[in-house]
């Protein structure tokens, strides 16, 4: 039977945590009816994916998926490209991320770029091919500073929203409506807060308010800011499921969840 799981390589989210490494900063590991992607490959990815046990082996990699060109998601880019790639010697696997992680001041360093067998710009309302029965879609783009998609992932058997960092705006909801899994980036604690200091990110609220607009079978927060931190997500998310009837839970480092 295919594999079905997820891996937290980290949950660490803005700058405080990732920096303090107070959570760990991999990413995300996907493995999707056998395809394995890798999503947002963070400060330390290579190195948790190597120490994680059973180790995750990069050679297997089908494609590295960015959302966006910030560090917290972008910094081991270039080195799962190399290490996909054996170090280059071996031409392998695809790349996906918006344009402007390409362009002026480019996240992808051009000579790493030969490594790969195709990096593919993002665009909205895209639909990509990962395997013949594993496609993924970028609906929209978010409200975040640089140019920035989340993802849709499908399968025969089921579909996984995984909504990256963005300001909250009711498009959202309608975007990744419709999955059995719903993945959000949690940053920030409270609303109010973030208003005042004008950061695009997801607030524990409209996590809730995504929630129950979505109504997913599950739903996992995670890249957690201090402020999630400290109010120990794991309950946060345990009052979540008791108040939206949705099982609710928050990522740690090195989990792992089998897909149902
Ligand atoms: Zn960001
Ligand atoms: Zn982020």
């Amino acid at each position: 039977m295919a594999e079905n799981w997820l891996k937290f390589l980290g949950t660490a989210g803005a700058r405080f945590v990732v920096t303090k490494q107070l959570r760990a900063s991999g990413g995300l590991w996907a493995c999707l009816e056998d395809v394995h992607i890798l999503i947002d490959p963070g400060p330390g990815c290579l190195v948790r994916c190597l120490s994680s046990k059973p180790k995750l082996d990069p050679t297997k990699l089908a494609a590295i998926l960015l959302s966006h060109r910030h560090l917290d998601h972008a910094n081991d880019i270039n080195i799962m490209m190399e290490a996909m790639s054996e170090g280059g010697f071996q031409r392998r696997g695809r790349v996906f991320v918006p344009r402007d992680a390409l362009e002026q001041d480019p996240v992808i360093l051009h000579y790493v770029r030969g490594y790969v067998e195709e990096i593919v710009p993002l665009r909205v309302g895209g639909r990509y091919a990962l395997g013949p029965n594993v496609h993924f879609r970028t609906p929209l783009a978010h409200q975040h500073g640089p140019e920035t998609f989340g993802f849709v992932f499908e399968t025969p058997k089921r579909t996984i929203s995984y909504i990256t960092c963005t300001l909250y705006f009711p498009e959202l909801a309608k975007a990744y409506a419709g999955c059995d899994l719903l993945l959000i980036n949690t940053v920030r604690r409270k609303k109010e807060e973030m208003e005042e200091r004008k950061i695009r990110h997801l607030s524990l609220e409209d996590a809730r308010t995504l929630i129950e607009a979505i109504r997913p079978r599950t739903a996992i927060l995670t890249h957690f800011g201090m402020t999630m931190v400290r109010a120990k997500p794991w309950e946060l998310a345990k009052e979540l499921s008791a108040e939206t009837g949705v099982e609710v839970l928050a990522a740690s480092d090195g989990m792992r969840f089998e897909l149902p």
